[in-house]
């Protein structure tokens, strides 16, 4: 019988190869829904070719992109779930199995020297974020971060009296300067709170929302029409024109400090990986049948 610490390692290592070789049943949907509505013929040829990559990729078992991602984590810890050290550890040789057996590109360089350490792991790599909830599981998201969509990331401190105008600004500003860096279309995330770190955060969570359609709520409303302004910019698949720059864009918001309005702009190319799995105390697993499926 195997020990908690090997299911936890054995689920996460499902969950990592899960998430690099197919994306969650939304976004499959969201890509779908856009190809269908897109007018520009070039960008439906290339929005075909990602469903059809998609397709080819969960067939064979090979990752989406050659590029892995950087190896991220929400892990979410009740407060009687034993062994909760241990959980870490277990998701740490969990990352370093999969980057041996060439499931993950060793993707973790030290930045002093240079070298990359071969393992995916090391110095807060991999990026664990973690939460406590009064529960008996150990709640785990895995979210594999590619350089291309990480690497123009904003964040921004606005006036706090015209924080909402503005924002609507730095969204724009922010997907233009982006242009084809994130392999648009892209999944636009802001993280609206009092300091950089919350904004940041919260930008993080958005990914773990599901694509639907708006709810008739305020926010939801903003999100749409932000959304709607983004896809008149023109960038279009791939940078290379077309109506379909963004698949989405999520806003999460938490209170604000009064003389702070700063807002944490992330996305994440066609490609938003993910999986998700939860692990009860006597050893038994959960996978999320949205990120756990077959195009
Ligand atoms: S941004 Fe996404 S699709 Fe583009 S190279 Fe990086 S992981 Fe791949």
């Amino acid at each position: 019988m195997r020990s908690l610490g090997e299911v936890i390692e054995r689920a996460v290592l499902n969950a990592i190869e899960v998430a690099v070789t197919r994306v969650p049943r939304d976004v499959f949907e969201a890509i779908k829904s856009f190809a269908q509505r897109e007018t520009n013929p070039r960008a439906r040829r290339i929005l075909s070719t990602i469903i059809e990559a998609i397709r080819v990729a969960a067939r064979e078992g090979t990752p989406l992109c050659q590029d892995t991602g950087y190896p991220t984590f929400i892990v979410r810890i009740g407060n009687r779930f034993p062994a909760k050290a241990l959980a870490l550890r277990a998701i740490k040789r969990a990352v370093a199995e999969a980057t041996k057996r060439g499931i993950l590109r060793p993707n973790t360089v030290d930045p002093i020297t240079n070298r990359n350490t071969g393992t995916n792991t090391g110095p807060h790599a991999p990026w664990i974020e973690i939460e406590m909830f009064r529960g008996d599981e150990l709640e785990i998201f895995f979210i594999p971060r590619g350089g291309g969509c990480e690497g123009v990331s904003k964040l921004y401190t606005l006036p706090p009296s015209r924080g909402w105008e503005e924002l609507e600004k730095a969204v724009l500003q922010s997907v233009i300067e982006a242009g084809p860096r994130p392999c648009p279309p892209t999944f636009v995330f802001v993280g609206i709170g009092a300091t950089a770190t919350m904004a940041t955060a919260l930008a993080r969570k958005c990914a773990l929302r599901q694509w639907s359609t708006k709810p008739a709520t305020p926010l939801a409303q903003l999100e749409q029409k932000l959304l709607n302004k983004i896809n008149t910019l023109g960038i279009g698949p791939m940078g290379l024109g077309g109506d379909t720059t963004a698949l989405d864009l999520r806003i999460e918001i938490g209170c604000r400090h009064p003389a702070t309005f700063i807002a944490s702009i992330q996305f994440s190319c066609w490609a938003l990986r993910k999986s998700h799995i939860v692990i009860g105390r006597d050893g038994s697993i959960w996978l999320d049948p949205n990120d756990f499926w077959n195009p």
